[in-house]
This record gives C-alpha cells, structure tokens and sequence, in this order.
C-alpha cells in the first residue's frame, strides 16, 4: 500500500469524527494527501541539494484544493456546484475538452478562483501561414534576441514599479500586527504586486500574438530556470520566462503553429552560425565575437537565436516542413 493511500484511509476516519475534515470534500482531501506525498517524493530525491522536507501548514496559508472525477457539477447560467454550494462565475474563455480537473484558488485578496484542466482531443497540425521559422535566445539586455535579427526589448516593469512596492511595504511594516490597519496595507501591498504581473502579462499576450503571426515555427531552449536565478538573481524572475512560454504554448496551439524545444545544453553562444565552429569558452561579457575559422563577426544575441533556429528545426523532424516552408519561401 502506497503511503499516500495510508494517510488517506486515516483521514478517512478522521471524517467521520471531526466535523472540521468534512469542510472540503472528500476528493480535495485526496488531492491534499497526493500533494503531500509528491513533496515528500521530491525531499527523498534533492535533500541532498537542500530541498527540506514539507512542513505544516495552516489552513489560512492553504490557497487552493483540487477536484477530480466528483464533488462538482457544472450547471447552466455560468453556476457550479461545489460541495453543498452553488457559486456563479465569470468565464474567461470556453471550456472545451473533458474537464480533468477543477481547481478552486484564493489569492491573498480573499478573491476566488477556478481553474479547469481539459483533456483536449483536438491536436492541429502545423498550419503554412507565413512560412517562416525562428529562433529565440533568452537574452538579458533585450529580452528575446530573434535569428532574423529583431530584438525584444526586456520590460523592466518590476523596476518602475519598485519604489510603489518598497513604500507600501514600508507602510505595512510599520502597521501593529494584527490590526486592521496592518490587514489593509497588506491588501494594499498585494494589489502592488498584482498590477505589476497583470502589466507583465497583459505585454506577454500582445507578444505572443505578434510572434505567432510572424512565424510557423518558433524554436527555444528548454529552460534551467532555477539555474538562471541562481546566476542572475531577481531579474529572471522579472522577466518571468516561464510564464510567457506557456502563454506562447497557449496561442500557437490555438493558430496551429508550432513551438519547438532544444536541449538547454547545446552550446548555442559558442557556436559559430556560419560556420559551425565551436569556441572553447566565451564570456558572459563578450557581446560580440569574431570566428576564428570563418572570420565572420557574431553577435551573442543573434548568433545563439540563429543556432537555436538550425537545431530546433533538425531535431524536430521538421526537416520535411523546413522544405516545404523554404520552397514557399523562394
Ligand atoms: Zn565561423
């Protein structure tokens, strides 16, 4: 018997008793178990890197609980039934797909959210549109370096918005715990830091929409973020990569183009993208290099996105695509 199923039968018992287990349904009380056994999982696996084991948590801290096949059922009008509750909703976007999933979310403003995992039969094909295939590298300077040599400037919302954050934050501080007065200035620190990421996502959405009408097929290195944060600090988390590949991810599937990963360990700066030639080490500094070989003058950004081009297209299988797409070209 595995030792999520253990805690769950005793927890089991535990209902039966204690009216305080039954405010959840007994699917969320799973959903709890699986998650504790999955961050156990995680402790066995990386304690050695410092990963600590899970610790308790208060169910004020508790931000969310998962459904599975039951204790929900959608009705008409945008209502669903949680529990013994109904609750109407506003729908962002139309759940199409078998609902997987039913996730209920409080943020820290006290405001709820439901998120619906769909299993999506549906799977296009790569449409020909524009014929075009890119590569993006992640830069730092300009926020995605393009192979057709276009750049992205990064936005440094986090930045312009960090003496709103550092004075509200200061504002909270100094409220004695507990008080009202403390309860709305955290309220009003949160609100600080969501209109950063609603700025920050608002611009990911227009990004994406632009890059995916440029471009069948873009191609990208898989991401060692937590790597990345270790070597550049905060600014990583700023530009909140993660975050726009998945909405990235979200749009090409919707137009039918096609997102294409590379190994995160191919040498795609040291690469020469004319030639080939592979340098021995090259800088963090160096922006600009010249090949030895070839003697053709590299510029970091765009020569890494070039490289990220070539793979991504070779190792995708896409090779069939990549002639027809060139033959549209030409
Ligand atoms: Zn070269």
């Amino acid at each position: 018997m595995r030792n999520s199923n253990l805690l769950q039968s005793h927890i089991a018992k535990l209902r039966k008793r204690n009216l305080f287990w039954q405010s959840v349904g007994s699917q969320a009380v799973q959903d709890i178990c699986q998650r504790i056994e999955k961050a156990y999982q995680l402790f066995f696996k990386h304690n050695k890197k410092g990963v600590r084991p899970p610790g308790f948590k208060k169910v004020k801290k508790y931000k969310s609980f998962t459904l599975k096949q039951a204790g929900y059922k959608f009705l008409s009008g945008n209502k669903v039934k949680i529990g013994n509750r109904i609750y109407q909703f506003w729908k962002s976007r139309e759940i199409e797909g078998t609902v997987k999933t039913l996730t209920r979310k409080r943020t820290s403003l006290g405001e709820l959210f439901m998120v619906i995992v769909v299993d999506d039969a549906s799977n296009p094909d790569v449409e020909i549109k524009t014929g075009k295939i890119a590569g993006f590298d992640l830069g730092l300077k300009t926020f995605l370096p393009c192979s057709d040599g276009t750049k992205m400037e990064s936005p440094q919302f986090f930045k312009q918005s960090l003496n709103a954050i550092k004075k509200a934050s200061r504002q909270h501080s100094k409220k004695l715990k507990g008080s009202a007065n403390r309860e709305r200035a955290r309220k009003n620190l949160v609100r600080k830091y969501e209109d950063i990421s609603n700025t920050r996502r608002d611009w990911f959405w227009k990004l994406a929409h632009d890059l995916t009408n440029r471009f069948d097929v873009l191609c990208f290195e898989t991401l060692n973020l937590k790597g990345m944060q270790r070597l550049w600090g905060r600014k990583i988390s700023d530009l909140a990569f993660g975050e726009f590949l998945q909405i990235l991810e979200w749009i090409a599937k919707k137009k039918g183009k096609q997102i294409v990963f590379i190994d995160q360990w191919y040498p795609s700066s040291k690469t020469c993208s004319n030639c080939g030639h592979v340098l021995e080490k090259l800088d963090l500094s160096v922006r600009k290099w010249r090949c030895p070989s070839c003697q053709s003058v590299n510029g970091r950004d765009e020569n890494a996105a070039k490289n990220i081009c070539a793979v991504g297209t070779s190792t995708a299988g896409l090779d069939d695509l990549r002639r027809t797409l060139s033959a549209i070209v030409v």
